[in-house]
């Protein structure tokens, strides 16, 4: 996984998913080297970032052009420019144009999350995966929600992770937010 602080960073857009909940991420999504990967609401690019070093092809989005920008400059320091193909616009439009992809990670929705899943779900090739990170209470209840109404089964890891920070007495565990990654396969 690539180090957090070798993300550039933004004030004003979020991320990157912090490199334990990447690694997560990463182990649910199971991409392989062939594999097409969307990511809705690419924010800072973390896992843009990620995909990009597994699969062959990713396709990031977000509403954001300043989220867009910063993917840009990340993939660019990291050498990975050109697997990815950056598109700005909210995830429903976008998704109508694209054909279809073997991962549909979700990161970002604005209040659409079961529409999104479900469009996702429709472009999704047989035996692909989706994984939505969320951290509102609401939205992880609507991706297990969505999921099941799709006859998917999803697969649902709630993760505090709590990190050492090194001071004069000793290492200070500091806990981060809670994040649910939900996953699921078509
Ligand atoms: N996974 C990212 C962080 C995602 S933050 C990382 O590791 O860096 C969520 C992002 O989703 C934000 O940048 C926000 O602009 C975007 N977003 C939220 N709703 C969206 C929508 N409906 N369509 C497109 N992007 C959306």
């Amino acid at each position: 996984m690539i180090p957090d602080e070798d993300f550039i960073q933004i004030q004003g857009v979020p991320g990157p998913t912090k490199e334990e909940v990447r690694c997560l991420v990463m182990c649910k999504a199971r991409i392989a080297s062939n594999d097409t990967v969307v990511d809705v609401g690419c924010g800072s690019g973390g896992l843009t970032l990620e995909s990009a070093r597994k699969a062959r092809k990713v396709i990031a989005l977000d509403k954001n052009p300043e989220a867009l920008e910063l993917t840009r400059q990340n993939l660019q320091k990291h050498g990975l420019t050109p697997k990815v193909q950056l598109v700005e616009g909210d995830a429903l439009e976008v998704l109508e144009g694209i054909e279809s992809f073997d991962t549909f990670l979700v990161g970002g929705s604005s209040g659409d999350l079961p529409f999104i899943i479900k469009q996702g779900y429709e472009k999704l090739t047989k035996h692909g995966r989706i994984v939505v990170t969320s951290i509102l209470l609401e939205t992880k209840v609507e991706a297990v929600d969505t999921l099941k109404e799709l006859g998917m089964t999803p697969d649902v890891v709630e993760v505090t992770i709590a990190k050492g920070k090194i001071t004069e007495r000793g290492t200070m565990m500091l806990g981060r937010n809670p994040i649910t990654i939900i996953s699921a396969v078509k």
